[in-house]
């Protein structure tokens, strides 16, 4: 390894239906970007619903989590004195499910979970075949309901890092007023000591911003809050996608320092000098 430069802590598999390319590619990608360290993310087996209902989609079956970690313990190997891999899960928290969650977070010893909220109610409400649902809600009241998913699934002590903070912004709703959840998440971020991840997944998206906007990364600044970074790729080639972005974002936030992680213990790095020309 030519020394500590960045991680991408936020990637999938194959195996959740709605990534493309081999373990791998994402790793040849991640050295050719100059990063140091990756973590795969697939989603979490779909604990939230009946067994029946579990088809997979965009998620990782239940049978083939063995498959996953074997496949990321491959290419860890292989790489070994290059490039360093984690192993992770991004888990979309699902209030009053969490019994049938424990096992999944029981299942390996995973270097960090993200925590995610994808669902409101059961509105898949980031998934582009369900926008139109916004137009029938109050977007304010949109914001309001996902920070307390959010924050119920903070409290729940399970997680190392708070996955694309803002991600109702997705496809440019904004709540045209204060959101007062949005500021009780970032302190209770804060209080239970977890990461906020900066996902340049919003680079690719309608908002054009990552996750979370500068004006709140300048909040977590303030309160002292830990960040780490993640492409959220679904193809190889997304691999660290934005990160120059990203970087210019925490910079003028006041970030100096970045997050990894080590059998969920979270060591902080220097965020590398020149790594963006
Ligand atoms: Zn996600
Ligand atoms: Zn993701």
């Amino acid at each position: 390894m030519t020394g500590f430069t960045l991680c991408d802590y936020h990637m999938h598999t194959p195996l959740c239906g709605d990534a493309e390319g081999e373990y791998h590619e994402y790793a040849q990608y991640a050295e050719k970007r100059g990063l140091s360290e990756i973590g795969f993310t697939g989603h979490c087996p779909q604990y939230y619903l009946p067994p029946a209902e579990r088809d997979g989609h965009c998620s990782i079956v239940q049978e083939e989590l063995g498959t996953y970690i074997e496949e990321v313990s491959k290419v860890a190997r292989n790489k070994q004195g290059t490039l360093e891999v984690r192993t992770a899960l991004e888990v979309d928290y699902v209030p009053g499910k969490e019994k049938g969650l424990v096992p999944f977070l029981h299942y390996y010893d995973w270097d960090y979970l993200l925590l995610s909220v994808h669902f409101i109610n059961g509105w898949a409400f980031d998934d582009p075949r369900q926008v139109k649902v916004f137009d029938e809600k109050d977007v304010g009241k949109v914001y309001t309901e996902y920070y307390r998913i959010l924050m119920q699934g903070m409290r729940t002590g399970y997680f190392h890092v708070v996955a694309h903070f803002d991600l109702p912004k997705k496809f440019g709703h904004r709540p045209g007023r204060n959101v007062r959840e949005e500021e009780d998440a970032l302190h209770l971020c804060r209080d239970m000591g977890l990461v906020l991840e900066v996902n340049t997944a919003g680079l690719r998206k309608p908002v054009k911003e990552v996750y979370p906007s500068l004006r709140l990364l300048k909040k977590a600044f303030n309160l002292g809050i830990e960040v780490c970074l993640g492409s959220d790729a679904h193809r190889p080639e997304e691999v660290a996608a934005g990160f120059c972005s990203a970087l210019k974002a925490l910079k003028e936030a006041g970030y100096t320092h970045l997050v990894c992680f080590r059998n969920g213990e979270k060591h902080q790095y220097p965020i590398p000098e020149g790594y963006c020309k």
